[in-house]
């Protein structure tokens, strides 16, 4: 028989609260009060805190969808400490677990931890104290590896079950449940175990993000039974988003920026590759910068003290992979600066968000170039790329390559790219869209670049242009770079075009009067849109990649048959030379109302040649 989830969505980003949930009348909530004061030191509950507490402790099963930052812990320690037994806690990464427990300790609740690293007497020790009659651990920790592996687990778990001692079981970072989100996670798919055998136990299951797709998956692969979902918008009115061509002298106009907006103030610096982060950390040094690296490679020594001298403030800028970023509790990260491309939206949107958790106004800013699209592409296929530290090993090593895991991430990727090209739609629009959350872009109030810049839009039939592109792509034989592609097509006459006799194609300069920006976004939606296909090639002697285009047979015939249009929105150009240059990016020194904007250098990178990517 099919399993169908039931789901009953409390939805809080409309602002109709369930009154249910939020009753301040049930029989625990005197206790649960004095308790987030006395224990926590909390004032007050935050939103959905008291909600999800409320149905958890009533027996339901419960989906929970916050973001980072937005106190889900509190949602399962509380009621750990009030409800008699053990709650266990299924986290995906040890050092997440330690920082947790660490702060439990500090505030007199016993809770531990068993992973497959401990010393076995310790583990002992601990599996001894859970079946004791008066077990004195309040929470349990585990990896989802030991739950998978460990027999010695589940006995224990079941022998607290049947006296009655096991009182929740919660799954934190559910998202790694699901194939589609980012962070997939094989051992978390092996959870469901835990509704079959302890079926009247209620689960909570937390994350920070969770598409539509992601969060049905994880409801059915947990086994949930009549799941209460909580979700709150994921909007962040206090960060302000923008996306910068990257130009040759990005670690400049990064040294600008950070001066002229957030001098001395403390910000993290993600990059692509370890050595980026070094390369980045070390001029910003020479610039002045309190400036430090943070990736993989570091032993966890060094890791652990950059850390702490950040957070004492010792050092302001952190220049790192995405390794970093777990378990950081600082309230003021003023800006969260992407030196490249990220690797998906959820990615994006979860490493903006360690910026402003104070509430006060922070940056983040993408610097973007299309040639960071092939090299993170070309990373991801090779599973170069470093992780963030949900992701298991396994899931480098073994999936990278392969299958679904392979096109998933690429197109996460391409989705992010797409985010990155458009500079029509409000920022907070496109990242919300992704989330299945509805926004009304004027609530923006021009808090993100797109918003901010003052122009009207015209709608363009660009069928033509995408059709002469195909085209020339066909007629090139599918063996060059997009770059090559438009610069044929707008008629260049350099020596590369003529070597390869491309100047005398029919097609040959039939873009004249196309500008170079122009003709790129529609060569990129093409790609985008899955007419062309970006394949990677490789050289081993320069050890550098490049970018071939390809046709997608099917689409491409359709195309060229007549069988579609392609609108594309463009800045109206009456408009945007009538306001000048300054209205629409804010000239240097000048940010007065574009804070949020770094001054532009002279030198626009947009496009750039994606060839001879040193790697
Ligand atoms: P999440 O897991 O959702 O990312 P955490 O549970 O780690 O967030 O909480 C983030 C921070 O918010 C912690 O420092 C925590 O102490 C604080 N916090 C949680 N709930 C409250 C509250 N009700 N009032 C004040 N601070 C809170
Ligand atoms: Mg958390
Ligand atoms: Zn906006």
């Amino acid at each position: 028989e099919a399993y169908i989830p039931k789901i009953i969505e409390v939805n809080y980003i409309e602002g109709s609260s369930d009154k249910q949930w939020s009753s301040k009348n049930f029989p625990w909530t005197k206790k649960l009060e004095a308790n987030n004061k006395k224990v926590f030191g909390n004032h007050s509950f935050r939103p959905n805190q008291r909600e999800v507490i409320n149905a958890t402790m009533s027996g339901c099963d419960v989906f929970v969808l916050m973001p980072t930052g937005g106190g889900k812990s509190l949602t399962y320690q509380l009621p750990a400490l009030i409800c008699p037994g053990v709650t266990l806690v299924i986290s995906p990464l040890v050092s997440l677990i330690q920082d947790q427990i660490m702060h439990l300790l500090q505030v007199n609740i016993p809770a531990a931890y068993l992973s497959a690293n401990m010393d076995w007497t310790e583990q002992q020790e601990i599996l001894r104290e859970l079946s004791s009659d008066y077990c004195k651990y309040k929470l349990l920790y585990v990896t989802p590896e030991k739950v998978a592996k460990s027999d010695v687990l589940l006995r224990h778990l079941d022998n607290l079950h049947s006296r009655e001692l096991l009182a929740r079981i919660v799954i934190d970072e559910a998202h790694c449940v699901s194939q589609w989100g980012h962070d997939f996670r094989p051992d978390y798919q092996g959870l469901g175990i835990l509704k079959q055998k302890f079926s009247n136990t209620p689960v909570l299951a937390l994350t920070a993000t969770a598409t539509a797709s992601v969060k049905e998956d994880v409801v059915q692969a947990l086994g949930l039974v009549n799941c209460i979902v909580f979700r709150q918008s994921f909007n962040r009115p206090n960060l302000w988003y923008s996306v910068i061509p990257k130009t040759k002298k990005s670690l400049e106009d990064i040294d600008r920026f950070i001066k002229e907006n957030h001098f001395d103030e403390c910000g993290i610096i993600y990059c692509l590759s370890r050595m980026d982060c070094e390369k980045v950390a070390e001029k910003l040094q020479e610039c002045g910068h309190k400036a430090a690296f943070y990736h993989g490679s570091m032993d966890p020594a060094q890791r652990a003290l950059v850390q702490k001298q950040w957070s004492k403030d010792d050092i302001n800028i952190i220049c790192a992979t995405i390794a970093f970023g777990m378990g950081i509790n600082k309230p003021d990260v003023r800006f969260v600066i992407h030196h490249s491309l990220p690797k998906s939206i959820e990615g994006y949107h979860q490493e903006c968000g360690r910026a402003g958790r104070d509430g006060q106004r922070s940056s983040c800013v993408l610097y973007y170039s299309y040639s960071d699209y092939i090299r993170v592409k070309h990373m991801i296929s090779q599973g170069a790329i470093e992780q963030s530290p949900f992701a298991s090993g396994y899931n480098r090593n073994n999936f990278a390559n392969s299958g679904r895991i392979l096109e998933t991430n690429t197109e996460n990727l391409l989705r992010m790219v797409s985010y990155c090209e458009n500079d029509v739609d409000c920022r907070r629009l496109l990242q919300l869209v992704h989330f299945g959350e509805k926004f009304d872009s004027g609530t923006c109030k021009k808090t993100c670049d797109n918003c901010l810049r003052i122009k009207s839009l015209i709608e363009k039939d660009v069928t033509e242009i995408a059709k002469q592109l195909v085209e020339l792509v066909k007629l090139t034989g599918q063996q060059f770079s997009s770059s090559h592609i438009l610069e044929v097509y707008r008629g260049s006459l350099n020596q590369f075009v003529k070597k390869h006799r491309h100047d005398t194609l029919s097609l040959h300069g039939s873009g004249k009067h196309i500008t170079k920006g122009e003709a790129s976004r529609v060569l990129r939606h093409l790609v985008i849109d899955d007419f062309l296909v970006e394949d990677v090639k490789k050289s081993d002697i320069y050890r550098s990649v490049s970018s071939v285009l390809k046709l997608n047979e099917s689409k491409v015939r359709n195309l060229l048959a007549g069988g579609q249009t392609i609108t594309l929105r463009f800045p109206s150009p009456i408009k945007a030379s009538k306001f000048g240059k300054s209205e629409i990016t804010p000239a240097k020194g000048s940010l007065t109302s574009g804070k949020l904007s770094p001054p532009q250098s002279d030198t626009p990178a947009q496009p750039q040649p994606e060839g001879d990517l040193n790697l």
